[in-house]
């Protein structure tokens, strides 16, 4: 049976029967790979307790026919992310970057430029105070690089561009087109969010800005509002549901405590930590 190795991210784990681990990864080499990881939960040795969420690791996997479920062979740990699972607000940021990826991405379709936007993402995660923009960032960047890029240059129908633009009252965007439309083309057509050129131009930059770069980026209010809006709709509507970790964003609110940030600059709502309504569904621990 032959014998892999590659850099992977652990972006699903589930128990399975007494000792085992059902697996999926996310590969610099393989893309998604699902995988069973025999005697997870007993060997130490052989996994080192590595198969959490968001581990970094250095896999080794036995591939019998080049389909169905890998089996893991054994792991080094690069990277757990300590600083992402002990705070909950990052926790679920972290668990909607996986689900998203898991959702988006095919199986056994490298794409190692969406591989090394995750690790970054993730790093960046960790090791920066959270700020909606990254939410955003990622998602933007995940779009184009998995297929679905959103076409922000001109009307999809009349071809307006966006100095032409400039003199039409509003622009929406089609969720159906994935693409910028004008108003006057918008009459009868459905699933249209409104629109800034502003935004559509930001979004278009980040698409195609190199990523150490983008941060640069700036987003007005109206940017981050009206990306806030558009992003995840999009999304749901290219993967034909909306994800569960973005409804643990929306269950916190999430927003409320982006918003917050100005007037409590140390990040601190104090509402927050005692949410009622808080359930993390993916549990890295679990
Ligand atoms: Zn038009």
């Amino acid at each position: 049976m032959p014998l892999f190795t590659t850099n992977a991210i652990v972006t699903r784990s589930l128990n399975y029967g007494e000792s085992d681990k059902i697996i999926t990864f996310f590969t610099k080499d393989f893309g998604k790979l699902k995988g069973i990881a025999k005697g997870a939960r007993r060997s130490r040795k052989r996994f080192q307790n590595a198969l959490g969420l968001f581990s970094h690791l250095r896999l080794v996997f036995f591939d019998k026919e080049g389909l169905g479920l890998v089996r893991a062979e054994g792991c080094d740990i690069l990277h757990s992310f300590p600083k992402i699972k002990e705070d909950l607000k990052k926790i679920v940021c972290g668990n909607y970057y996986l689900e998203l990826v898991n959702e988006m991405a095919g199986e056994r379709e490298a794409n190692q430029e969406a591989f090394e936007v995750l690790l970054s993402c993730l790093s960046n995660l960790e090791e920066a105070n959270l700020q909606e923009e990254q939410l955003r960032i990622f998602e933007i960047r995940m779009l184009s690089l998995f297929g679905y890029r959103p076409n922000m240059k001109r009307c999809n129908l009349c071809k307006r561009d966006w100095e032409d633009l400039k003199e039409i009252p509003a622009v929406f965007f089609s969720l159906e087109r994935g693409a910028l439309i004008c108003e006057p083309c918008s009459k009868m057509r459905n699933n249209l969010i409104p629109l800034s050129l502003g935004t559509a131009r930001l979004i278009e930059k980040i698409s195609q800005t190199e990523l150490c770069k983008v941060e640069r980026l700036r987003f007005t209010p109206q940017a981050l509002s009206e990306s806030r809006e558009l992003l995840p709709k999009f999304i749901s509507y290219q993967l034909g549901k909306e994800l569960k970790s973005l409804k643990a964003i929306k269950d916190i609110e999430w927003r409320f405590r982006f918003e917050a940030r100005a007037e409590h600059p140390a990040g601190i709502n104090p509402n927050f930590e005692t949410s009622a309504n808080f359930q993390n569904t993916n549990d890295p621990n679990k």
